[in-house]
């Protein structure tokens, strides 16, 4: 019997209840702009910030229109401008480099290794030879690097850190929140990501005058003060006439369904990871397919997986990961020389001057697969999927 898989790969749960119902009350209310308050009222927004920065364990949390703006916001704050050069590892998604050539600043793309993480001597040569002040460093697909030796390099060569937590909202490493390591983190609450907005993000830091530009930036005008998560009010005052706004705040709606979020988001990330060792432990006991180590320090959340498919040469891939569709099993190749939908590599961002040849990062991405985990499949639906990869990936061993 030739097994099919049914359930879409892009389908998120729904909202819980009570996030729908807040969200009908604010529309009823008209009041949907974060700085539309009643008298006495406080805005979900608001609520929001306070709420996530107490989740992150930061002091401040600056809610945003889009993972990629607070990335944006957070390299702003760090103090890049245009011109500037800012490190980057070159495993990412096209927001990223595309955050760095939105402030008119250059991507310095850093190798990655066999793990998926930033490698650390091509980061400490990197930094060595671009003189670059900044790095965002993307924790792609959840791999968290060792944090320590990153530390090191960085302080080494007075290097600001922007963390990308895209993938790592609620992972740890050694027990410290991921976005906790650098001077600033941007999240995502795109729909993809470990909670839905449909489009959001936060921005967090710990620092008093990064928060308050960041507020300022996100185009609070000059009513910084209608924040919960907020700095000191003179803070505000050394900085709010030369800090621009570029209106890219999150409104009370998406507000109000993500704050109904928040509190499972600890289970749910058990329940991804209850997927993610099932789906581990049966692919790497499969023949022709291996999967990098992860580090004991850390604590991943397993919204996707990536495993490489050594059997097969890399003309056979694109015929696998046909052979997977027309089973209903998504995958998606990050070695492809084309970028498709949602996955490209580095060397298809045409725009970064002088691009560079990163030889291990292809050497790492070229037989590496790569599958969402939505928490809409349960453990039964995993070893469908699995059967169906070992089945394919016998047909396409050559
Ligand atoms: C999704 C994503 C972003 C951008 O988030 P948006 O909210 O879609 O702008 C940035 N970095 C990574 C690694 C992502 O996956």
């Amino acid at each position: 019997m030739i097994e099919q898989f049914t359930k879409p790969f892009t389908q998120q749960e729904a909202i819980p209840e009570e996030g729908i119902e807040r969200a009908v009350e604010i529309l009823r209310s008209g009041r949907l702009h974060r700085y539309n308050v009643a008298a006495g009222e406080e805005a979900e927004a608001s609520y929001l910030e306070q709420e996530y920065a107490v989740y992150q364990g930061v002091k401040y949390c600056v809610a945003t229109a889009s993972g990629g703006q607070a990335i944006q916001l957070g390299l702003r704050v760090c103090g890049v401008n245009a011109g500037d050069k800012v490190l980057a590892n070159a495993y990412t998604l096209a927001p990223v480099p595309g955050a760095i050539h939105s402030i008119g600043a250059e991507p310095v793309l850093v190798e990655i290794d066999q793990n998926y993480h930033i490698d650390m001597s091509h980061l400490d040569e990197m930094a060595k030879r671009s003189g670059a002040k900044v790095l965002l460093l993307s924790h792609m697909r959840g791999h968290i690097a060792d944090m320590d030796v990153l530390a090191d390099i960085a302080r080494r060569y007075g290097i600001r850190i922007v963390e990308d937590c895209a993938h790592t909202m609620g992972a740890k490493w050694n027990g410290i929140k991921s976005g906790n390591f650098g001077d600033v983190a941007a999240f995502s609450t795109q729909t993809y990501k470990h909670m839905n907005s449909g489009e959001g993000g936060f921005l967090t830091t710990d620092d008093d005058e990064m928060a308050a530009r960041a507020i300022i930036h996100s185009g609070s005008y000059m009513l910084y003060e209608r924040h919960g998560a907020v700095p000191p009010k003179e803070v505000f005052d050394r900085v709010k006439l030369e800090v621009a706004n570029f209106s890219c705040r999150m409104d009370n709606l998406r507000a109000a369904l993500i704050r109904a979020q928040l509190p499972y988001l600890d289970s749910n990330i058990e329940r991804w990871n209850q997927l993610y060792d099932r789906l581990f432990v049966q692919l790497a006991g499969i023949d022709g397919i291996s999967i990098p180590q992860r580090s004991q320090a850390e604590f991943y959340v397993g919204s996707s997986i990536q495993f490489r498919a050594d059997a097969l040469t890399e003309q056979a891939i694109p015929k696998f990961l046909a052979g997977c569709a027309s089973r209903g099993v998504e995958l998606k190749w990050f070695g492809a020389d084309a970028p498709l939908a949602f996955t490209s590599r580095y060397d298809s961002w045409h725009y970064i001057k002088d691009m560079p040849d990163l030889p291990a990062t292809r050497a790492a991405l070229s037989k590496t697969v790569d599958m969402r985990i939505p928490l809409t499949f349960g453990l039964d639906d995993c070893d469908v999927i699995i059967a169906i990869i070992a089945d394919e990936l016998e047909r396409h061993t050559s």
